[in-house]
């Protein structure tokens, strides 16, 4: 046995095919293969899963119970395990108090740096935490925000009492709420609010104190303290314990507010003496503003015996951000707001300032967002990591950072039921001279597009200035394929998500987030063949359409068309069984005596969409399972849950519905996120389908193998952040070859031939 390896033995989870792996410690690993090969199978619900169930057992029952559950991965064996730590793209968790100070705990040594050189000083340093009672901004709580109704929202003042001038649910016509305005006796209730005296409408809106008469159910006549529809709308639904309100009424008064900057602390989110507090005539919340790149200049100025130390203990850390390509964030910027990639990074800074060692790190493609300026610094942490004792497992695409591997496992060599293998391991000078997909794929380089379409015309943005944009007017061509491009932070999501998206909500937002639908959603229902299939069925049979239906008359009694049993232990993990009536099939044992040409609904929900193609030669049916032929989904079974496709999947799974549509307008924004090389040819084949078909496509994107295929580039630059934010270079991929000034430009010139 090799305890210098994790082992894996037998592994059969999702489409792994018996698995045996030696996956060596101390190591860079990094996992390749098509999108849906068994990578994440592998390496998030094998290894990371194995290890945190086998940790949990470590914890008393008391504590274990408090933990999330994790079943037992499908495999023979798995030996050898370090604790693992999953790095993903998940959002940050965490509530509007995390900031990018906070997350990467950078903010407690600029803390300690105020309390003891701070002038005039405000205490020590829980003085200067926005997240203690002692420091945060009394209007706000600390939140540097504060939540106020939005009376443009909350009212149609075009509209009487009686006519609904109420927008808000709650307090719709004819409801207990309604009638304490509408039968108070002050005002006329046919009056239009916008007619009502100022007097009027300061009463409407703030009286208190003083009691109306009202008629209550039973007609008898009652009476009630008046108080005015903006404070009592605030104090039921905005200044109380929201956790108390049913998710409803939060969702409907969540429409009906807006969030200022607190007028107070102009979002500092500190006290006035937190803030009047300062070191070289800048307040913390300056400091925190501060780009990071902006903010290590400044901490370098602070030399002296008591701040010098604590300045530099701050620069070391904040160096890691610039490290890894985020010197254009600043401290304050709620975690909230930063993107998937950004996300990771982030993650990686903190996990970088541990002394941990012997631990398994687990990366989801670090490449996301990043340009491939970037990628050089990141593969330097990596190696960070490793260096310090640990092992680091990546799953990543991109080919440079492929290159940092000291091991490279191929999965493959399909997707799905025809990938479930390790095709490959060993180094990446061996892999590029494998005769592998991905083998095949480092080892090309093709040139950028000769001839591009012409376009159609332009849909433009004028004078664009959120965020880093500076006064940005930007002409974005229809009818071809437009690739922006620039950095990290350079502004391109706030200039096609945000600005673009705003001045032209037709157009259509394809990303990789989760299909929002329930559990027992699947390819099939939606591609929509679920109600023809079980006409087809009920035709055949002579019976109800609704028997074949596993959420009604066809559900299984015993499980109620969950197909397992679920069974709560105390003190043990909770129990998932199989139905044993329905063996798992959702359906009542007597539907699946109904036949269509010799196969029950099971057996054709268990059909992959290529085999259903040959099976079902019925036109309507044809025409939607060919869209999933062709976006490249054949190995996905027509029953599977949807929830059990990666992102790439579900990405083309909604590019299906749209391949038959004209005239539109996609923002795309990162598609080639979980994508393979091959995966990419793919993807740029789908997206000048769309384009061949009379539509728009703009996607954001740092695969220089799609921009050099676009048939328009904007690029945004020159740098990130406050370097950012102005186009740098509008045109096609061979002219922007010839650009001095694009950061992008240089790369494309070394990426193609
Ligand atoms: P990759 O990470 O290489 O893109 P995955 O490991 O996510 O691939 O998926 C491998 C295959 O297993 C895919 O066909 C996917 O649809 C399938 N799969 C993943 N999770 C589940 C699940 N919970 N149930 C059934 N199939 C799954
Ligand atoms: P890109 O998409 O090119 O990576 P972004 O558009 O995300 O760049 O960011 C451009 C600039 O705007 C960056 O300086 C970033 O920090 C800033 N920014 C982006 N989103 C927000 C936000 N919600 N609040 C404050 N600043 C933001
Ligand atoms: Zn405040
Ligand atoms: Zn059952």
């Amino acid at each position: 046995m090799h305890r210098d390896s994790i082992v894996i033995k037998g592994a059969r989870q999702n489409n792994l095919q018996d698995l045996t792996l030696r996956i060596p410690k101390e190591k860079i690993v990094v996992f390749t293969g098509v999108s849906g090969s068994g990578k994440s199978s592998v390496v998030f619900d094998t290894v990371a899963v194995e290890s945190q169930r086998q940790l949990n057992e470590t914890f008393t029952w008391f504590i274990r119970n408090r933990l999330p559950k994790y079943e037992r991965p499908d495999a023979d064996a798995i030996d050898h395990l370090a604790p693992a730590i999953v790095v993903d793209q998940r959002p940050i968790g965490g509530n509007s108090r995390s900031t990018v100070g906070t997350m990467t705990d950078i903010y407690s040594v600029i803390r300690v740096l105020f309390s003891r050189c701070g002038r005039p000083s405000a205490g020590e340093s829980s003085v200067y935490s926005f997240n203690d009672p002692q420091g945060m901004c009394p209007e706000c709580d600390g939140l540097g925000r504060v939540v106020r109704a939005d009376l443009d929202r909350l009212l149609d003042t075009a509209k009487s009492l009686n006519d609904g001038a109420i927008l808000f649910q709650p307090f719709a016509v004819g409801t207990f709420q309604w009638q304490l305005f509408a039968e108070s006796g002050l005002f006329d209730p046919d009056k239009p609010l916008r007619e009502f005296t100022q007097q009027e409408w300061d009463l409407f809106l703030h009286g208190k104190g003083f009691r109306v008469p009202r008629l209550n159910h039973t007609g008898r006549m009652g009476s009630n303290a008046f108080e005015g529809l903006l404070e009592r709308f605030e104090r039921l639904y905005i200044k109380r314990d929201l956790s108390t309100l049913s998710e409803r009424s939060r969702e409907a008064a969540a429409g009906m507010v807006s969030q200022r900057t607190c007028p107070a602390c102009d979002g500092a989110r500190l006290n006035q003496a937190a803030l009047a507090s300062r070191i070289g005539g800048r307040n913390i919340a300056d400091l925190c503003a501060m780009e990071v790149a902006d903010l290590i200049g400044t901490l370098a100025e602070i030399q002296d015996p008591v701040g010098g130390p604590i300045a530099a203990a701050a620069i070391q850390r904040l160096a890691r951000l610039e490290a890894i390509g985020l010197s254009y964030l600043s401290l304050d910027r709620p975690t909230g707001t930063v993107s998937g990639g950004e996300a990771q990074r982030l993650k990686v800074v903190r996990h970088l300032g541990s002394s941990l060692t012997g631990m398994t790190y687990i990366f989801d493609e670090p490449s996301t967002g990043m340009h491939p300026r970037d990628i050089g610094r990141l593969n330097g942490l990596l190696r960070q990591l490793r260096d310090k004792g640990n092992t680091v497992l990546v799953v990543e695409h991109d080919p440079d950072v492929i290159e940092v591997a000291d091991h490279v496992v191929d999965m493959g060599p399909g997707a799905g039921a025809h990938g479930g293998h390790a095709v490959f391991q060993g180094t990446v000078e061996q892999l590029r001279a494998s005769d592998t997909l991905t083998g095949r794929c480092l080892r090309r380089s093709a040139p950028v597009k000769p001839a591009c379409r012409e376009p159609s015309g332009w849909l433009t943005v004028t004078g664009a200035t959120l965020h880093n944009l500076k006064d940005v007017t930007a002409r974005f061509p229809t009818g071809v394929l437009t690739a922006v491009t620039g950095v990290a932070g350079s502004g391109k999501s706030t200039l096609v998500s945000e600005v673009f998206t705003a001045a032209h909500p037709e157009a259509i937002v394809v990303d990789q987030s989760a299909i929002a639908t329930s559990r027992r959603s699947s390819p099939a229902t939606y591609i929509g063949i679920m109600d023809p299939l079980r006409r087809l069925f009920a035709k055949a049979n002579g019976v109800d359409p609704g028997l074949f239906s596993h959420n009604s008359k066809g559900a299984c009694p015993e499980c109620d068309g969950n197909g397992v049993i679920y069974t709560d232990l105390a003190f043990m993990d909770p129990v998932t069984t199989t139905c044993r009536l329905c063996h798992g099939t959702r359906y009542r044992p007597e539907v699946l005596r109904h036949r269509l040409r010799g196969k029950s609904i099971v057996d054709v929900l268990a059909l992959t969409a290529e085999e259903a193609l040959d099976f079902l030669t019925e036109k309507p049916l044809r025409a939607k399972l060919r869209t999933l032929n062709e976006v490249g989904l054949t190995y996905l079974t027509l029953g599977q849950p949807l929830s059990s496709l990666s992102g790439g999947e579900r990405q083309r799974i909604k590019l299906a519905d749209q391949l038959h549509r004209t005239g539109q307008v996609y923002v795309l924004d990162e598609p080639t996120t979980g994508l393979h090389m091959a995966d990419v040819d793919t993807l740029v084949a789908l997206l000048d389908r769309l384009v061949d078909a009379g539509n728009t496509v703009i996607v954001i994107e740092h695969d220089l193998d799609v921009v050099r295929r676009a048939d328009w580039i904007i690029d945004l630059g020159p740098d990130g952040g406050k370097h950012g934010g102005r186009i740098v270079f509008e045109g096609t991929p061979a002219r922007l070859l010839e650009s001095a000034d694009s950061i992008t430009a240089a790369h494309l010139r070394k990426a193609v031939p």
